[in-house]
């Protein structure tokens, strides 16, 4: 019985991960769920799933939280980043899903880490932020780190069992990591600037949370992603190739010296790398269809437009850049996301004003976390003021 704390139960990720956990309830059992301040969505899976904790980061979510939950649920409530890292940490736990968004979600990782958890990856931000040290925090304490993200848990499968930090050794050449292209792949740069955000977050084949939505929209999302199997798997960049595949069935694929290629294929349904992290090295039911080709019938590839997304090229740079670099690039996206979500940015003006904030920050090595956070608020002081600069006008976006 693996017992598991949901980081982020409430969102796109967690509610397929309690999906995937409540067709097996021989195998799962929930530790802890954790939210930000969704009390009406935590209050019902508290009911479902009983777990012994429910953690909301936000204090006055946590308070609500226990007053409205019955007191025969036998459900503990906690508060707080202390909370979230309490429940990722505890003894009783040893599956850790890391599926907060964003760079909120660091801290309660890494806690899940240093205490030699299976961690399942799905925050990727964490892992952008600090690369070098959250490597060396899961060496240091033995920890099972399952990559989520579909692209690297394709990856992840196409490799050799135990091979997947020495790709040299595994005789691998390259990878292929494929893209969506999202919903703006045959958008003009003139229509770009005024799309909406209802527009950004409506992805042609995936359904996920706000930030990755519009994140895969301005292709930052394969720019994390390309530091992200850097780091996972021990790789430099002009090693991983990104190929433009709208239809989002090979969710990325490793090529060989020997010329083949393996390529990992599934409909798009994050239950699929779920339930393969939740599970490996077993194979467990995840309730996904079966792949239907036929249906299906072609596959495409194009090269990304690096004009049009710009921001698949600033990642890349900040990785080459390394040392706080990356920090900078995901606090700056984060808070021009946020900005755009709430119309105060046009589309263009993401890629825009991740380039300025870049510009303006001194990289330094990223060699104490203290460091890392530090540039994560510079980058962030740095962004609002940017944004002010970029703001457009409101109306007319959604
Ligand atoms: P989401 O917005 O749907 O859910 C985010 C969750 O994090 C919610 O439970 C929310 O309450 C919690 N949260 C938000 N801010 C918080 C804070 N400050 N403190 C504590 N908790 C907080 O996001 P999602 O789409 O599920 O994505 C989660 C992570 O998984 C992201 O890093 C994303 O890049 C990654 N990911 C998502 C998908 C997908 O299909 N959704 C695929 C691959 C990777
Ligand atoms: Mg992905």
């Amino acid at each position: 019985m693996r017992h598991v704390t949901v980081l982020g139960a409430t969102g796109s990720i967690g509610l397929n991960t309690l999906d995937v956990i409540g067709r097996h309830p021989d195998r799962f059992d929930v530790f802890a769920l954790t939210a930000c301040r969704q009390v009406d969505s935590m209050l019902s899976l508290c009911q479902r799933f009983r777990p012994r904790y429910a953690v909301m980061a936000e204090p006055s979510a946590a308070l609500e939280l226990a007053e409205r939950l019955p007191e025969e649920a036998g459900v503990e409530v906690l508060a707080g980043t202390e909370g979230l890292e309490a429940v990722a940490s505890s003894p009783d736990c040893d599956t850790v899903m890391a599926a907060i968004v964003g760079a909120a979600g660091l801290a309660p990782t890494l806690a899940a880490v240093r205490s030699g958890k299976r961690v399942l990856l799905a925050n990727k931000e964490a892992l952008v932020m600090s690369g070098r040290l959250f490597m060396d925090a899961v060496a240091e304490s033995g920890a099972e780190l399952l990559p989520i993200d579909s692209e690297h848990n394709a990856i992840f499968q196409c490799l050799p069992p135990g091979q997947s930090r020495d790709l040299p050794g595994a005789g691998v050449r390259r990878i292929l990591l494929t893209a969506s292209g999202g919903p703006f792949r045959e958008t003009s740069a003139e229509a770009l600037q005024q799309v909406t955000p209802d527009q950004a977050c409506a992805h042609p084949n995936w359904s996920m949370g706000q930030k990755i939505s519009v994140d895969s929209a301005t292709l930052m999302n394969k720019g994390l992603e390309l530091i992200e199997a850097c780091w996972l798997f021990d790789t430099r960049p002009d090693q991983v190739e990104v190929h433009v595949h709208p239809e989002s069935i090979i969710h990325s694929m490793v090529e060989y010296v020997d010329g083949s290629v393996l390529a990992q294929l599934g409909s798009p349904d994050m239950r699929t790398p779920i339930a393969n992290g939740l599970a490996w090295p077993e194979r467990i039911d995840a309730g996904v269809d079966s792949l239907n080709l036929f249906d299906i019938g072609r596959f495409h590839f194009e090269r990304p437009d690096l004009e049009r997304f710009p921001c698949l090229r600033l990642a890349s740079e900040a990785f080459r850049l390394g040392g706080t670099a990356p920090a900078v690039l995901n606090a700056a996206n984060e808070e021009a996301v946020a900005a755009f979500l709430r119309g105060e940015l046009g589309f263009t003006g993401i890629p825009a004003v991740i380039e300025s904030v870049m510009a303006s920050i001194a990289t330094v090595p990223a060699d104490e976390f203290p460091v890392i956070f530090e540039k994560d608020r510079e980058s962030r002081a740095r962004s609002a003021e940017q944004i002010r600069h970029h703001a457009v006008s409101v109306s007319g976006l959604g």
